[in-house]
């Protein structure tokens, strides 16, 4: 056989691995992270993907999982069992409130949610038992910007962790662990991985003592994400920075556009200077403001969304989000479908409103595209 040295990672496709003898084995256990036995408990695309974000993130340790959701599961058992206490912040995506509310509190782990304007004000909804708050460096899908040295000054005087979701900013945007968080959660599905074909999540440790604590439920729970959807992952990470840089520029721009548009009667983009965190957003994101941006059409009635919709001849209506070509969303009918009424309501998501997930492709081209359809609503 000729020797062989792939410049790039092989995807080693296998559930197990095999060992020469019984002194073999012993090696494995006695000197851990030589050698790889069983692939839920790792493999050495996991491994790829998870250094490279934890890399990205500055931690001590990270683990990859099958999907964000249960990275944020691993995130909350990492920290809580039952009897414990979580918070979390009220502007936050609905899956995460759907884990929270009707999941974990029938396994005893209480949530209580802390309205945006007491997340630096925790005094009242800390108890003896709280263990974390759970937020989101960008909100969605309203894109509140947290400042999150201000939020880790807080969780630490009030004796908590700090778990970020941060999947809206990206670690090429904003580095939470660096601004005082305690562990960082992805839904790898979005912008790391970047190409709408793989389901992944990470969690991103500070000490190597939580992060060992996280590969162990990773493992117990069979939290693990497979060899091919980490090696595409990976892959797509490799251009995160490049992506960015182009899905921040183009989503400036399509703010500014739609700010200006008569058929339009808000826009939330923390880039625009009227955004309430504008200048928090640019200090935390050294001038950039991610990809994504909401903005509700002045006729906020459902046969104005669908003519809308219907009218975008290349962007289309995609549930998900941060993939390299642009699509819009519908959160009160999507992500943010399991909260009530009033929930809502009170955050402002109303039947007009519409994400758009800005992608890298020409902008003019993006311009184009929103301006005909608006035109036609
Ligand atoms: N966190 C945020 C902010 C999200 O938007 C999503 C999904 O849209 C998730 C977590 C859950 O990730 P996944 O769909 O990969 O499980």
């Amino acid at each position: 056989m000729p020797k062989i040295t792939p410049k790039t990672t092989p995807i080693y496709q296998t559930s197990v691995f095999t060992f020469e003898d019984l002194n073999d084995l012993e090696l494995y256990f006695e000197q851990p992270g030589q050698q790889y036995m069983y692939t839920r408990y790792g493999n050495p695309n996991s491994d790829e993907l998870a250094e490279e974000v934890n890399k990205l993130e500055g931690g001590a340790g990270a683990v990859v999982t099958s999907s964000g959701m249960s990275a944020i599961l691993t995130a909350v058992l990492t920290y809580c069992q039952s009897g414990d206490h979580v918070l979390c912040a009220e502007e936050i995506y609905g899956g995460s409130a759907a884990l929270l509310s009707q999941e974990l509190t029938r396994m005893g782990i209480e949530v209580t949610y802390v309205p945006s304007d007491e997340l630096y004000t925790l005094g009242n909804h800390v108890r003896d038992n709280t263990k974390l708050l759970l937020a989101e460096t960008m909100s969605n899908p309203l894109l509140q910007v947290l400042d999150l040295q201000r939020l880790a000054a807080e969780t630490k005087r009030a004796g908590i962790k700090l778990v970020i979701d941060n999947t809206f900013a990206s670690p090429v945007v904003t580095k939470p662990l660096a601004l005082g968080a305690d562990m960082v959660i992805h839904s790898v599905t979005k912008y790391l991985s970047g190409h709408s074909d793989v389901t992944a999540g990470v969690v991103v440790a500070g000490t190597t003592e939580t992060s060992d604590r996280s590969k162990q439920i990773m493992r117990v729970y069979g939290l693990n994400l497979s060899p091919f959807e980490s090696w595409l992952a990976a892959r797509g990470l490799k251009t995160l920075k490049l992506r960015m840089r182009q899905h921040c520029n183009n989503a400036l721009a399509i703010a500014g556009f739609l700010e200006q548009h008569p058929k339009v009667s808000q826009v939330w983009y923390p880039g625009l200077e009227q955004h309430p965190q504008h200048q928090v957003a640019k200090e935390q994101g050294n001038g950039m403001f991610g990809g994504m941006l909401s903005f509700r059409l002045k006729d906020d009635e459902p046969e104005t969304v669908n003519a809308f919709m219907q009218a975008l001849q290349h962007i289309p209506f995609a549930p998900s989000l941060a993939g390299v070509s642009t699509s819009v969303s519908h959160p009160l009918r999507t992500s943010h479908r399991s909260l009530s009424p009033e929930q809502q309501q009170k955050l402002g998501i109303t039947l007009g409103v519409i994400r758009l997930s800005v992608g890298i492709e020409e902008m003019e081209e993006l311009l184009a595209d929103l301006g005909q359809a608006l035109d036609k609503v």
